[in-house]
């Protein structure tokens, strides 16, 4: 029985880390062994990092500073934090180089993105006609919109449907898609809701929260034990 290690980003105010627990419990729960990775600038210190790692899971948090995809700050653009920024998009684009599985989640899917060279709607309210509620105000676990999933996809293979209901707590989302990725589900509106790269066994973005939704939608389980079954085939080879 392997356990692969899998390293999770996390948020940092007032000199502390901090990470939701259902990151955790969502690695557990399908088998993997959950490890945080503290912030550094130092590349070699980075690889180490990826040395150690079977799987990076890209978690949640707040905005991500324009300033990456070469745009000024407009008026919505919510909260950043840039010691995070800083970090993850030089141990993202490490993570990328290195072929280890991702699964990047939320803020998580956008700073992947922009990591792989993709641009951001800092406010998909200002930015993009939308009539639909992204930021719900309902519970973490229920689903308030529903997405398309586009067939021939990993994402399709793994949730196995044409149209997920998925939860959502983001305010941004992908404007030009980096290159070498694609779409693989779009909310009514056309907001890309997750992308992957089909160059890759698996890296995959979801701009929902699915770690929330794993005792309800099956396509949140799904989707977690297809990532530990990439990050176990990562550690075989
Ligand atoms: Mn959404």
């Amino acid at each position: 029985m392997n356990t692969p290690l899998i390293a999770i980003t996390s948020d940092f105010r007032q000199q502390k880390y901090e990470l939701k627990n259902e990151y955790v419990t969502a690695i557990y729960a399908v088998g993997g062994l959950p490890i945080f990775l503290p912030y550094s600038s130092d590349l070699s210190m980075i690889q180490h990092m990826l040395t150690c790692a079977h799987g990076i899971l890209l978690s949640g948090g707040s905005d991500i500073d324009p300033y990456l995809y070469q745009e000024e700050p407009i008026p919505a653009l919510g909260t950043i934090n840039p010691e995070r920024d800083a970090f993850e998009i030089a141990f993202v684009q490490a993570a990328l180089d290195q072929g280890v599985p991702i699964l990047a989640i939320c803020r998580g899917n956008l700073m992947l993105n922009v990591a792989a060279g993709g641009t951001l709607y800092q406010d998909i309210y200002y930015e993009h006609e939308t009539s639909i509620q992204h930021e719900q105000m309902a519970p973490r676990d229920h689903v308030s919109h529903s997405v398309e999933v586009k067939s021939h996809t990993l994402l399709h293979r793994i949730a196995g449907s044409d149209t997920l209901r998925v939860n959502s707590y983001h305010h941004q989302a992908i404007k030009t898609l980096a290159p070498g990725f694609q779409s693989s589900a779009r909310s009514r509106d056309h907001i890309i809701e997750a992308m992957e790269n089909p160059h890759h066994p698996f890296i995959v973005g979801v701009q929902w929260h699915p770690c929330s939704l794993i005792p309800t939608q099956a396509h949140a389980l799904s989707l977690f034990q297809a990532f530990i079954n990439a990050a176990n085939k990562y550690a075989q080879e």
